[in-house]
């Protein structure tokens, strides 16, 4: 018998399966040999769907048919109305775009823009190989984790006049997955004096935004409206990333942006899930409830956030307190000949050998763009009961004995990766 004839795109090819994936097999395979794995690589949110979004997706799990290909209307309205809230911008309805996820948006988006993507790094870990994916050119900004891993208006301007003109992308994300910080508003009204000279579009992926830790987040669309798309949606904010929905907010000069994602939209998932954009209009409208559940979560992730930076600190790590979300990027440089002479010489070694030595699972730095030589990782602290501990922060005061209590596991995890840093560098 012959076989069928098949080939792969050659952009396909190209593109290696996520490191996200190698360290959740690395960790299944030692968990099927009964090690206790601290999943501190996954970046989920370890909150519950807050109860009234909850109400909301049975009371509409009869809806059964297609909606419009951009959107549930009403959705629509009610994300539009969310955002100017937010920053006192002007969206109407037909500015917002309903998908199965902000990452079908991203990816959608990098199908019909014709240029080339401007990328910070680290960014996130999808972004790169979307590119890939379409053989979009990549164009990486250098940050440094003394400047807290941000993209700085000079090196964004010296990189764009280096480069020439032509249509640029520049993808920006804050608060960071994977570093946490987020910027200042002096610090987006700079860059959006940047992009505006060089007439880039940008995509603000803000889907952390609800969870800075101050509860001030701001979007660099309040000071480049007519070139930014705000990119939303409830899987970090409202524990929903399993529902699968993501939202685009559009300059209204910048319809014809969004037409053509509809069109492959159209052609691709039609529509997103009925129930699911139903439910969604009850969380964009938020209320007491929710503001009062994100205030919750804002302040455990916070609080949480102090004793770890402090432990890794005190091992040599170079991280400093994030301003938002779950994530930090901790650095070891200071090691690095101590790993080096133990057979460690990249990030994903020293991922991998950290799994493999205390269960301990995290990302390394080389999977969001940073050299494979240095020791960077990501580690996402929510391998905690998101819903244990908000109930304790409804009845008491969020402090280090609440997170303690509540977040011990993760605390564990980073107890035994600093045991291992101090051993290993010994
Ligand atoms: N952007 C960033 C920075 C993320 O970390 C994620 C998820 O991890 C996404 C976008 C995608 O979110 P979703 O597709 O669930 O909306």
């Amino acid at each position: 018998m012959t076989a069928p004839i098949t080939d792969i795109k050659r952009h396909v090819h190209g593109v290696a399966s996520s490191a996200t994936l190698a360290i959740n097999e690395q960790s299944n395979a030692l968990r099927a040999q009964g090690r206790t794995i601290y999943k501190l690589g996954l970046g989920q949110s370890p909150f519950p769907v807050p109860e009234s979004v909850v109400a909301a997706l049975k009371e509409h799990a009869r809806e059964k048919d297609y909606l419009p290909v951009r959107g549930l209307p009403e959705l629509r309205a009610a994300v539009a109305g969310y955002h100017n809230r937010q920053s006192g911008l002007d969206y109407r309805a037909e500015d917002i775009l309903i998908a199965p996820g902000s990452k079908e948006l991203l990816y959608i988006l990098q199908l019909v823009f014709n240029g080339t993507i401007v990328l910070p790094s680290p960014s996130w870990v999808t972004y790169a190989p979307q590119a890939q994916l379409f053989g979009n050119r990549v164009l990486w900004i250098e940050t440094t984790p003394g400047q807290h891993w941000k993209l700085l208006p000079a090196a964004l301007d010296a990189a764009c006049r280096e480069d020439g003109t032509g249509p640029k992308l520049l993808v920006l994300n804050y608060p960071s997955n994977p570093t946490g910080f987020s910027f200042t508003d002096g610090e987006l009204e700079e860059l959006a004096n940047v992009v505006r000279t060089h007439q880039m579009v940008v995509l603000s992926d803000e889907i952390y935004g609800e969870l800075h830790h101050e509860g001030s987040h701001r979007s660099i669309a309040t000071y480049y409206p007519e070139g930014t798309i705000v990119s939303a949606g409830l899987s970090k904010w409202c524990g929903a990333g399993g529902w699968r929905l993501g939202t685009f907010a559009f300059p209204a000069g910048m319809q014809y942006l969004l037409n053509a994602m509809a069109v492959v939209a159209s052609e691709t998932f039609t529509a997103t899930s009925a129930p699911i954009q139903h439910a969604a209009v009850t969380a964009f409208r938020k209320g007491e409830r929710i503001d009062r559940y994100i205030a919750y979560a804002r302040e455990i992730l916070r609080v949480l956030a102090e004793p770890i930076v402090e432990r890794l600190s005190k091992v040599g790590a170079n991280v400093s307190k994030p301003d938002g979300a779950f994530y930090l990027f901790p650095s070891f440089e200071k090691h690095a000949r101590a790993f080096d002479e133990s057979g460690v010489h990249t990030s994903a070694e020293f991922s991998s050998r950290l799994l493999q030595d205390t269960g301990v699972a995290v990302l390394p730095g080389s999977a969001f763009g940073r050299p494979a030589a240095e020791l960077s990782v990501r580690l996402a602290y929510v391998d905690f009961d998101g819903a244990a501990a908000l109930e304790a922060a409804s009845r008491q005061p969020v402090d280090e004995a609440l997170v303690t209590r509540c977040c011990g596991n993760v605390l564990a995890a980073v107890d035994l990766l600093c045991e291992w840093i101090e051993q290993t560098a010994a």
